[in-house]
């Protein structure tokens, strides 16, 4: 960035935010950016084109979304891709046959999915190990990773990850360290400035916002890296389209406001939870006892809103307090405007066996908030009803 010696200071990421690609219309002077649907771009003369000849290539309206996100991830640029999975996809095309990955055990489900199905067939090797576990950490250099790939805080009990501890490691040993920033969002937590070469999104979540498109990105510290994924979304095909980007680029200019009421809600939300008998236990990187505490605070910008809570009572309790939600809707997905809940074992986990949910500390009775953006009040008296239907029910009163 040019600095001026006696002008005004920078603005902050918020208004950059904001702002992102306004007046980029020389053609009618339009505040907001339009939407470019062209597949294709006039040329000069043979062989002779401007910046864009084929919309799979290169497109307007998607390289502005890719500077907004880019810049809200403090990365030198992004690619725009079709899903979060298809982000994920052509970061993996980093890796050769017999390059090893490492990954966390309790990554996303598609993810896990992904990984094993390419190892399965050769395209390289991976481990699953928990990145949580200093442990893990140090014998991780004898074994010699490609790519270290992080998703912290991970889903559903949040566990937190030292991005900074795991990415001075990877740059010891050649390795990429790529981190799945889908549960905070940039607002909440920027890898790259601890360290990590990429950050991997799916856009579908909160830098939508809006839980209206399905698409993906991929942020690089790096050109060369950034030159890579772009090159392989290109000739594999899967840039995310123009009018996926243009709601995203829209969406992104909320997400710092959305994000400040998100977390005001997520606090009242793990007050309200704690204060009540009928949870056994609120997961929040907030809470003093959660044991990712300390990281968290000092990796992270914000708490996120993403809260996981287990009842007791189990299943019959989990029954007797989501029938009967007004505002909170049962669905996947998360990081909309809209709350959500979701019961991992059943949903999310569901390809999981009993044995695995255990051992990864899911339990029956496990819920999984994603609080939007409605009035605090309502939430919790929703929440708090749903509480009291579980505790009609353990007393036998209906
Ligand atoms: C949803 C999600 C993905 C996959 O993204 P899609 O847009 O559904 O393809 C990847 N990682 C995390 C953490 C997610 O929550």
């Amino acid at each position: 960035m040019i600095r001026h010696t006696n002008g005004p200071p920078p603005p902050s990421p918020v208004t950059r935010s904001v702002r992102s690609g306004l007046g980029a219309d020389t053609g009618h002077r339009a505040v907001m950016p339009p939407i470019h649907l062209s597949s294709n771009f006039l040329f000069d003369s043979p062989g002779v084109y401007g910046k864009y000849d084929y919309t799979r290539s290169g497109n307007p309206t998607r390289d502005l979304a890719a500077t907004a996100i880019a810049d809200l991830e403090n990365g030198c640029g992004a690619v725009i891709t079709s899903s979060g999975m298809s982000a994920i996809l052509v970061v993996t095309r980093l890796l050769s046959a017999g390059d090893l990955l490492l990954a966390p055990r309790d990554c996303y489900g598609g993810s896990h999915r992904l990984f094993t199905a390419e190892a399965e067939r050769g395209s390289y090797r991976v481990q699953f190990i928990d990145p949580t576990d200093p442990a893990v950490l140090s014998e991780a250099r004898a074994l010699r990773p490609r790519v270290v790939w992080l998703e912290t805080p991970s889903n559903p009990l949040l566990r937190i990850t030292d991005i900074a501890a795991w990415s001075r490691l990877s740059r010891e040993i050649g390795a990429i360290c790529v981190v799945d920033n889908t549960f905070l969002s940039p607002v909440n937590q920027r890898p790259l400035e601890h360290g990590a070469d990429l950050v991997v999104h799916s856009t579908t979540k909160f830098l939508n916002g809006h839980s209206d498109v399905v698409g993906g990105a991929v942020v690089a510290a790096d050109p060369d890296l950034l030159d890579e994924v772009a090159w392989w979304t290109n000739a594999a095909g899967v840039a995310g389209s123009p009018f996926d980007a243009y709601l995203t680029l829209r969406g992104t200019r909320t997400l710092h406001a959305r994000s400040r009421i998100h977390e005001e809600n997520a606090l009242e939300v793990v007050a309200a939870l704690e204060r009540n008998d009928a949870v056994r236990r609120v997961y929040h990187p907030s809470r003093r006892d959660h044991p990712g505490h300390d990281t968290a605070r000092r990796q992270q910008t914000g708490w996120g809103s993403l809260v996981s809570f287990e009842l007791r009572g189990g299943r019959e309790a989990v029954d007797a307090f989501v029938d009967g939600l007004d505002c909170f809707a049962l669905a996947e997905s998360l990081g909309g405007v809209e709350s959500l809940v979701a019961h991992p074992a059943t949903m999310t986990h569901a390809s999981m066996d009993e044995q695995a949910q255990a051992a990864a500390g899911i339990g029956k009775g496990l819920l999984r908030l994603s609080v939007g953006i409605e009035a605090a009040t309502d939430l919790v008296a929703d929440l708090e009803r749903g509480l009291c239907r579980v505790e009609a029910v353990a007393c036998q009163l209906v």
